[in-house]
């Protein structure tokens, strides 16, 4: 009957598809708690560190688990003589602490602002996380269902990875643009399921979640996977393989055996401390933690140089051709042109001369500004050109345009010829045929990574490897520099993995 009751309760949060707060069941717990309820809660909140509100559980049965130590209590916001901090988000600076009257101590105390997205943590509240029997996940056998097929250079990653998932080690995987990165999870995530480890993929923005759950769903057919991330529906985190949003290992401690960082350079996990701080707590102490990206920042580099961190490249493009070379040009009086909107010379030349003039044009700008300001000197070059027939074929995109999805599929659909775009489109988008221009690259938004993510959307498709990319600038930055160099250093790498006739393990 009571175990009864708590399947009620489970299913009945879950249905309602939202997190667990303002949840107040009327169940309760006759001590001792049976086997099977136990199992339930474990599945439920075994590696979770949790707010009280997010428990749906209800007080007096609580109270019990607590008392039975099935559940530990760790005082949220923790004051010390040298420093005050957040015990869910590590936060330890004054200044993104606030204080707010709290209607439960009748008194005025702290909250963290670091993570208030989270929902808020105040100074008198305590973070809770299951202190019982573990659970036991089970061995899934032969889960994997895809049937697509690896190149040399993908299985020879894949091996890595699945030797990091058997030794519990931490590896890069750094991996070109266009690599075909989630496919070379497949096999570790098979071996990890059938050694009945938990997996979670992490990645720093939601719609790569939202992008990665159906393609993992195909692969992985009859394994329940979950994607978390604000506004996520199946969200309870139950599922033995996770897609999350690295806000979202807030919530966990101790969790997983296996946690694939994907995109770790991206914004905003590269620079956020309190996000890699989630990352390495949401890990299980013996657990094996996979970096994957294709730019990775300074600090992972130096680790990977004094061979404190190993490493694996991936210097090839699934289809096998090299990646496209981007062409510095300099554009003389390059800033006072665009502030006067006025388009740079050597644009009109290089679009004289491309190599193929049916690609479309995806055009970088480093402000929101100058998107929507040059849209008319674009348009009338390119109608000078007999490139388009219309002005409705050119838009602009940037992060709060509200018609953001829209433009992209119409320029994916080719009924746009050109977009212009900030950064936001640097990576995580696929157009089959495009010609890449980036204007005033040597604007401090684009650093070297986002040069190479940038670089890294042309050429893109088996039926069309050669896109053009060009940066017109006023005077190379190391940024440029660099880019350009580590993306030649790539070609050697891959070029010399083809002349080898076995990839080497
Ligand atoms: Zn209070
Ligand atoms: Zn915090």
């Amino acid at each position: 009957m009571i175990v009864q009751l708590i399947k009620r309760v489970l299913q009945l949060s879950k249905n309602k598809g939202e997190s667990h707060r303002n949840f107040s069941p009327s169940i309760q717990y006759p001590p001792p708690i049976d086997e099977t309820t136990i199992h339930l809660l474990a599945n439920r909140y075994e590696g979770k560190l949790l707010l009280r509100n997010e428990i749906a559980i209800d007080e007096k049965s609580f109270q019990h688990l607590l008392t039975l130590r099935y559940f530990t209590s760790i005082p949220s916001i923790e004051k010390r003589m040298i420093a005050t901090t957040c015990m869910r988000c590590n936060n330890i600076e004054p200044s993104l602490f606030g204080t707010i009257p709290c209607a439960k101590c009748e008194r005025s105390h702290l909250y963290c602002r670091k993570c208030i997205e989270m929902g808020r943590i105040m100074e008198c509240e305590q973070l809770y996380y299951w202190s019982g029997k573990q659970f036991d996940w089970p061995k899934i056998n032969n889960p994997c269902t895809w049937k697509g097929y690896l190149t040399n250079a993908q299985k020879n990653a894949t091996r890595k990875i699945e030797n990091a998932i058997k030794k519990n080690e931490e590896l890069l995987v750094w991996a070109v643009t266009g690599a075909g990165k989630t496919e070379m999870l497949f096999p570790g995530i098979e071996l990890a399921l059938s050694m009945g480890k938990r997996i979670c993929i992490a990645t720093p923005r939601a719609d790569v979640v939202r992008e990665l759950l159906p393609r993992l769903q195909n692969a992985f057919s009859s394994v329940h996977i979950q994607g978390l991330y604000s506004g996520s529906r199946d969200n309870d985190g139950t599922a033995q393989l996770i897609i999350a949003t690295t806000h979202q290992l807030l919530r966990y401690r101790h969790a997983f055996d296996v946690l694939v960082v994907d995109e770790v350079d991206a914004f905003p996990y590269h620079y956020d401390q309190s996000l890699q701080f989630a990352a390495n707590r949401a890990k299980k102490l013996s657990s094996s933690l996979i970096y994957l990206t294709a730019t990775p920042r300074k600090k992972l580099q130096k680790r990977m140089k004094s061979k404190k961190l190993k490493t694996v490249f991936v210097p090839l493009r699934f289809h096998g051709y090299p990646l496209p070379i981007p062409k510095p040009i300099y554009s003389s009086k390059l800033n006072k042109n665009l502030r006067e909107t006025i388009l740079p010379e050597t644009l009109r030349r290089w679009l004289a001369q491309r190599n193929s003039p049916s690609r479309q044009l995806l055009l970088f700008v480093p402000t929101v500004d100058l998107a929507e300001q040059l849209i008319h000197s674009v348009t009338s070059l390119l109608l000078h050109f007999n490139l388009i027939k219309s002005g409705s074929e050119v838009e602009y995109v940037h992060a709060e345009d509200k018609k953001r999805e829209e433009k992209i599929s119409r320029f994916r659909s080719r009924q746009l010829y050109a977009l212009i775009t900030t950064t936001i489109l640097e990576r995580g988008v696929t157009f089959p045929s495009i010609d890449v221009v980036v204007l005033n690259a040597g604007h401090e938004v684009f650093d070297e990574a986002a040069l190479i993510q940038i670089a890294g959307r042309a050429g893109r498709s088996p039926l069309d490897p050669k896109g053009e990319v060009i940066f017109l600038h006023e005077g190379k930055t190391d940024a440029i520099v660099e880019a350009i160099r580590l993306i030649k250093d790539m070609n050697k790498r891959g070029k010399l993995l083809l002349s080898e006739k076995e990839v080497r393990n």
